[in-house]
């Protein structure tokens, strides 16, 4: 009798709690919604400066893009990024008879909802010419219908020149896209040289997706060009990139800058203060990544000691944390010690290493500083 009385009790409660919700006839199965929320990717600021993830070179439905640009700024949102760019083709529009062409449009339905969602949109665009030049982004546009539509070659240069006036960030695009179809083109070519003997060109795509361009890193090296790393993405970054997968990020530009602020990411850029990040690896000038490692790992005091009786060594234990998302896999070049550490986002590894030595020097082969160099990072112990 108890228990006939408990469970009625429990099937009204039910019935309250239903009815709470005014039963309008559909039952609603969140169950199997993604859930709404923004990843955090961590990463500690480096000397004062905010890290920012940005991606600058994007096109949705307004050229060849397969989204709307809304959709673009939910994913970045999604992703935990801080700062997106769209950056139409100013030359090629295959949807014309479909979407009328407007190279305003993209950015101007976006620009409320970003703030809503607090992601830095940055006005750009990509002036598209034939190959060689190629193809270059142009950030920190006014107004995009000024610029030059017709990709005659005949207007290569009047296509920057107008991007020029407009006082934009100039980047060369996937500098070696055309490799196998174009001879000549993957090259320091003439264009580019006068462009940026000029001062017109700033930065240069090292990353376009998931390929390195090996060649576009020396040059930025060498040149003292900022180095950039984006999609380019046509279809959603879920198509293109494995993001359910823990770890897994789309390819970005990593901005140390003074805020959160397209002037502040403006002045960065022109500082030359990023790395790219794509997969597991970090590009960059050595000095910053150099910073970015410093403000990620951490080295444990000296937690244990053992020695050996026949040999008398005495061997230092440490632990080394990864403080941040970003993955580095080390391997000893100098010293003696623990001779690979792979450090997974949010993590830590045992280091050994016997007594009565200053330094470890490790080479960061989850970095490139050339393309090929690694970091030479030295690990102090006490
Ligand atoms: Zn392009
Ligand atoms: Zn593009």
């Amino acid at each position: 009798m108890k228990l006939k009385a408990t469970l009625l009790l429990g099937l009204l409660c039910t019935a309250a709690a239903v009815s709470a919700q005014s039963d309008d006839g559909i039952m609603r199965m969140s169950e199997f919604a993604y859930p709404t929320k923004r990843a955090h990717v961590h990463i500690p600021p480096v000397n004062g400066y905010q890290v920012l993830k940005c991606d600058f070179h994007m096109h949705t439905v307004f050229t060849d893009g397969h989204v709307w640009p809304n959709v673009r700024v939910q994913e970045a949102w999604k992703e935990g990024l801080d700062a997106i760019s769209f950056t139409e083709h100013m030359e090629y529009n295959p949807y014309h008879e479909d979407v009328k062409v407007d190279h305003d449009r993209s950015h101007d339905l976006a620009v409320e909802l970003a703030k809503r969602q607090n992601i830095v949109l940055v006005k750009g665009t990509e002036v598209t010419r034939g190959t060689p030049p190629g193809h270059f982004n142009a950030l920190f546009i006014q107004d995009a219908s000024q610029l030059v539509e017709d990709n005659d070659s005949a207007k290569d240069q009047e296509a920057i020149d107008r991007v020029v006036q407009q006082n934009a960030f100039i980047f060369w695009n996937h500098p070696g896209w055309q490799v196998n179809n174009i001879p000549g083109s993957y090259e320091w070519i003439d264009f580019v040289d006068n462009m940026y003997k000029a001062g017109n060109l700033h930065g240069i795509e090292v990353v376009n997706g998931l390929g390195f361009h090996k060649k576009a890193m020396d040059w930025a090296i060498d040149r003292d060009l900022t180095i950039i790393g984006n999609t380019d993405i046509h279809n959603l970054i879920a198509h293109s990139y494995d993001i359910e997968r823990e770890g897994v990020h789309r390819t970005m530009t990593l901005v140390m800058s003074k805020d959160r602020s397209a002037a502040g990411i403006r002045e960065a850029l022109e500082a030359g203060r990023t790395v790219a990040w794509s997969s597991n690896y970090l590009f960059g000038k050595q000095e910053h990544v150099k910073n970015l490692v410093d403000a990620c790992l951490e080295l444990s005091p000296a937690y244990h000691e053992q020695t050996n009786q026949k040999t008398n060594v005495t061997t230092k234990y440490y632990e080394l944390t990864n403080t941040s998302d970003l993955y580095f896999e080390l391997v000893l070049k100098q010293g003696e010690g623990t001779k690979r550490l792979v450090l997974y986002p949010e993590s830590s590894q045992i280091l050994t290493a016997p007594a009565n030595q200053e330094k470890l020097t490790y080479e960061i082969v989850s970095t490139y500083v050339r393309s090929d160099q690694h970091l030479s990072y030295d690990i102090e112990l006490d």
